[in-house]
């Protein structure tokens, strides 16, 4: 989608830290880290929503997601994290590309939630 941040990310039109690619998958730092090695993994192909997604996309961000996380711990040393997802705006959805956020939650900011 010609508009969308995260399409201009895949196609190198915008710059972004890359962790991880396959055929389906892309996966890169956020811009705003809620934490330190807050990163974002999206499908190549363009869709709002998770329902959306093809299965063999949906295996491939998982497959992706779970190495990110072993490389977020790896290199954060944090073993605790959130994986989010959200769909529609109600959902505190902003950027309308599917994505997964993977979030470690050190120990100092455990009493926040
Ligand atoms: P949402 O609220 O849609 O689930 O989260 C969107 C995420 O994308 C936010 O955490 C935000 O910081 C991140 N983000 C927005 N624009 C960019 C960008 O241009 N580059 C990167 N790396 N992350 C972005
Ligand atoms: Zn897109």
């Amino acid at each position: 989608m010609a508009k969308c941040i995260f399409c201009k990310i895949i196609k190198r039109e915008m710059p972004s830290y890359k962790l991880l690619e396959t055929e389906h998958s892309y996966a890169f730092l956020d811009i705003f880290p809620l934490s330190k090695g807050h990163s974002l993994v999206i499908p190549k192909s363009h869709a709002e929503f998770f329902h959306e997604l093809s299965d063999e996309s949906v295996a491939d961000l998982s497959q992706v997601t779970k190495k990110v996380a072993n490389a977020v711990i790896a290199a954060t040393g944090e073993t605790q994290y959130n994986i989010l997802q959200n769909n529609g705006a109600r959902a505190h959805q902003v950027v309308k590309h599917v994505h997964f956020h993977i979030i470690p939650k050190p120990e100092a900011d455990s009493q926040q939630g």
